[in-house]
């Protein structure tokens, strides 16, 4: 990812972050800035552990790490999702201008795979709400993956 998509990302993250807190009477915090701007240089999607070790440069705590995680999903920065490698893990990625997106989940395996689907997003985009004005989507589809799938055939 290029430097001016980082500083883009993070610039739309910070806005989200200042509305929340001034919505919530929450201080202006520079520590869950910095946070967010380590969140924003992460490959996405990116573990809790992951963060917590780009902080430990800037001398943040792991404690004020998951603070601030619980923060920016709740102000819709960031989109924490359920994933199973081995055991359950939470992944977290950013929430980017007006995404659309679909996941598909094996409730098998755990396995979770992005997909895009014109047709669908174009009658999302084109969805008009009188007093609601779309920002991002998440679509999730659960099923069986096709190595589930394969499996049970081969056993
Ligand atoms: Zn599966």
């Amino acid at each position: 990812m290029g430097s001016s998509k980082i500083f883009k990302l993070f610039g739309a993250a910070l806005e989200r972050l200042n509305a929340y807190m001034v919505s919530h009477n929450m201080r202006f915090s520079p520590v869950r800035e910095m946070v967010l701007e380590q969140a924003c240089l992460l490959p996405q999607p990116f573990t809790a552990t992951q963060l917590v070790e780009a902080c430990v440069s800037e001398h943040i705590s792991q404690g004020t790490v998951y603070n601030c995680l619980q923060v920016f999903v709740d102000a819709h920065i960031l989109h924490a999702t359920e994933r199973q490698r081995g055991r359950a893990a939470i992944e977290y990625e950013l929430i980017s201008g007006t995404q659309i997106r679909m996941q598909v989940i094996c409730q098998k395996c755990g396995r979770v795979s992005s997909f895009r689907d014109p047709a669908i997003e174009r009658i999302i985009r084109e969805r008009k709400y009188s007093n609601f004005n779309l920002q991002h989507f998440t679509l999730f589809v659960y099923g069986e993956c096709r190595r589930c799938k394969t499996k049970k055939i081969e056993e």
